[in-house]
């Protein structure tokens, strides 16, 4: 039996076939369902819904040269480690985003974060890009790499600097390297600034290469990525794929299983599932449906799943 006959059924909801979603409203499936049933789906479920999860004092391991620490917040969040180079990715704390709760606490509390280096940021999405979090990261002198259209969003954040990029272009200061590489999404924020990139990013560092994907469809894209680049960690995201219309411009787990071997990295540690609910698949979905397709496809000595505040050596 396939893997998508495995599926558990989700809620039965109306689909509608549309075109690729232009605004944060469609963040959720708002528009794709009468207002009653996106309401009790989305806010009113998440609202009843106790938080889970607990915030740790994470106990950051030293490293040597060529080790990484992984720390995954909650959602597309990481803290990045290296022996003497800090950065994160899409840092976000919000217990709500607008009407939607946060329904697993972040890992780590800004103020338990060390000095950050570089900010990396995948898109202008109010769940990868949100200023109240960037706000509270320590206040050490950070520069922020962020796609072609998005620094006029980074103003008065506290960055010393403030780099776009677009894709395939890189930025460095010594060692260190970031390359925005291409996703299949879009970047629009709000109603009126399509003109705003989006992508996902390269780290390198001390001979290490590690992929965060932002939020992407599964494309071409990830063998060229593999191709070019070849990371040995994939931080792939797994959630807000259902409605099956939602794959426009987010994976599923079956997908971020052929975007990994497509890279042909080491380490398939999973993202973007558990924190916000921003569609209609259960929240456990993502990750059991996973962890089914890893075993099936004898996959699990590579996949990582992290715990919110646990920081992980690689
Ligand atoms: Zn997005
Ligand atoms: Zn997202």
């Amino acid at each position: 039996m396939s893997a998508e006959a495995n599926r558990p059924q989700p809620v039965d909801v109306r689909q509608r076939r549309r075109g690729l979603p232009r605004s944060f409203r469609e963040l959720t499936p708002s528009n794709h369902f009468n207002p009653r049933t996106f309401f009790r789906e989305m806010v009113w479920k998440a609202f009843i819904t106790e938080r889970s999860g607990s915030t740790k004092v994470p106990a950051f391991p030293r490293l040597g040269h060529g080790e990484l620490a992984l720390t995954w917040i909650g959602h597309a969040s990481f803290l990045v480690q290296f022996p003497d180079l800090n950065l994160i990715v899409d840092p976000n704390f919000a217990n709500w985003l607008f009407l939607l709760k946060r329904l697993k606490r972040p890992g780590i509390r800004p103020q338990d974060l060390p000095p950050i280096d570089v900010v990396l940021l995948t898109h202008a999405h109010f769940d990868h890009f949100h200023k109240p979090s960037l706000r509270k990261l320590p206040p050490s002198p950070k520069i922020a790499v962020l796609p072609w259209g998005c620094g006029s969003l980074a103003r008065r954040l506290g960055f010393e600097r403030v780099v776009e990029l677009k894709w395939w272009e890189s930025f460095g200061a010594g060692e260190w390297r970031v390359t925005l590489v291409p996703a299949k999404h879009w970047g629009a924020r709000t109603l009126r600034d399509s003109h705003r990139g989006w992508g996902g990013f390269i780290i390198e560092h001390q001979g290490r290469r590690l992929y965060h994907a932002g939020d992407s469809a599964y494309f071409d894209g990830f063998a060229e990525i593999g191709e070019r680049m070849r990371p040995e960690i994939a931080l792939l995201p797994i959630g807000a794929y259902f409605p099956d219309s939602f794959r426009h411009v987010h994976m599923g787990p079956d997908e971020a299983v052929k975007a990994f071997r497509d890279l042909r990295a080491d380490w398939l540690v999973p993202m973007h599932f558990g924190t916000f609910k921003l569609s209609f698949e259960a929240m456990d979905e993502p990750e059991r449906w996973l962890r089914e397709l890893v075993e099936a496809e004898r996959l699990h000595r590579h996949l990582r799943v992290l715990e919110e505040g646990v920081p992980e050596r690689f």
